[in-house]
């Protein structure tokens, strides 16, 4: 069976609402905390589109939803996953159920992007470099600005 966010709210303070202007970190101005989106079937495309990992694998324990753990899980590219802790709990990823999950993904071949919004530190897999891992996160990280922010203007040559 599908399952349920219940009463986490988390994603809806943790990542940005580019369509709302929301920033990361901030409680979105429709999210009643605990209870859900009061504009739920108005709700914006990315929230619409959103799943945190944690969501959408049932091999992820009940414990580990992201409310009660404080650290939610997102798949931000094929070969990436994005480890964001709640701001009050900076090292709630540090917690031994978490890191198991996370020392499993790494071994799959998994790169961790492991913090809050502004900084990161990257775990990586074997095989792959700091330099290549760095560049994709950037990548997915200015796609996401330039949908908040519309479309850069090319740089002159
Ligand atoms: S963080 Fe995950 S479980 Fe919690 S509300 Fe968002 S999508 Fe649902
Ligand atoms: S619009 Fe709704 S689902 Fe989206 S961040 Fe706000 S409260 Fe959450």
């Amino acid at each position: 069976m599908a399952r349920a966010c219940g009463s986490c709210t988390l994603c809806c303070k943790l990542t940005e609402v580019p369509e709302l202007f929301k920033p990361v970190n901030k409680w979105c101005g429709l999210c009643k905390p605990g209870k859900g989106c009061s504009s739920y079937e108005k709700r914006p495309p990315s929230c619409h589109t959103f799943s945190c990992i944690w969501l959408s694998d049932p091999s992820l324990s009940d414990d580990l939803r992201p409310d009660r753990c404080r650290v939610m899980l997102e798949r931000l590219t094929d070969k990436t996953v994005l480890v964001l802790n709640e701001p009050s709990r900076p090292e709630a990823w540090r917690a031994p159920a978490m890191v198991k999950v996370l020392q499993e993904m790494v071994r799959s071949g998994l790169t961790l992007a492991v913090g809050n919004a502004t900084r990161k530190q990257i775990i990586l897999p074997e095989g792959r470099s700091v330099e290549d891992a760095r560049q994709e996160i950037e990548e997915v990280v200015r796609g996401r600005t330039q949908l908040h922010n519309g479309p850069q203007p090319a740089q002159p040559r």
